[in-house]
């Protein structure tokens, strides 16, 4: 073979061989997004669940009028109802709710992984601990 053709023939393998790499990292990506959304979907209804079984434990009235305001409401919407409207014991819950509602959303829009604050990419280890993880290490050490 000339030289110039296995040159070329090089460069077209290796340019086939980039392609099939940058697609199997997409499709890996993709996957594990999935997995991923999976997950937080999981956490949230158990979280909403949690959520019910303690508005319904409480004996304050104000606490039962909002759970059946709740169970009228789309789950999507109950964040707005409840993040100002309840005590202390229910902020895990709330901010819980909130990250994971959070994290959901960044899948949907493709900017899972990112800190919402400096927009860099969240490292591997820190979103496996905690795959709702809103900042990276820098600006949440
Ligand atoms: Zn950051």
């Amino acid at each position: 073979m000339p030289k110039r053709r296995v040159l070329i023939q090089i460069i077209i393998n290796e340019r086939i061989l980039f392609d099939n790499a940058s697609i199997a990292h997409l499709e890996d990506t993709a996957m594990n997004n999935t997995e991923i959304q999976t997950k937080l979907s999981a956490e949230l209804a158990q979280v909403r669940q949690r959520l019910l079984d303690m508005l319904a434990d409480s004996d304050q009235g104000y606490h039962q009028q909002l759970l059946s305001q709740l169970k009228d409401t789309p789950p999507s919407d109950w964040l707005e109802l409840t993040a100002n409207n309840l005590g202390p014991e229910y902020q895990i819950l709330i901010s819980r709710l909130e990250k994971l509602e959070a994290a959901l959303c960044q899948i949907d829009i493709g900017q899972y992984g990112y800190c919402c604050d400096c927009e860099e990419k969240i490292d591997d280890e820190r979103l496996l601990t905690d795959p709702a993880t809103q900042r990276c290490r820098r600006c949440a050490p």
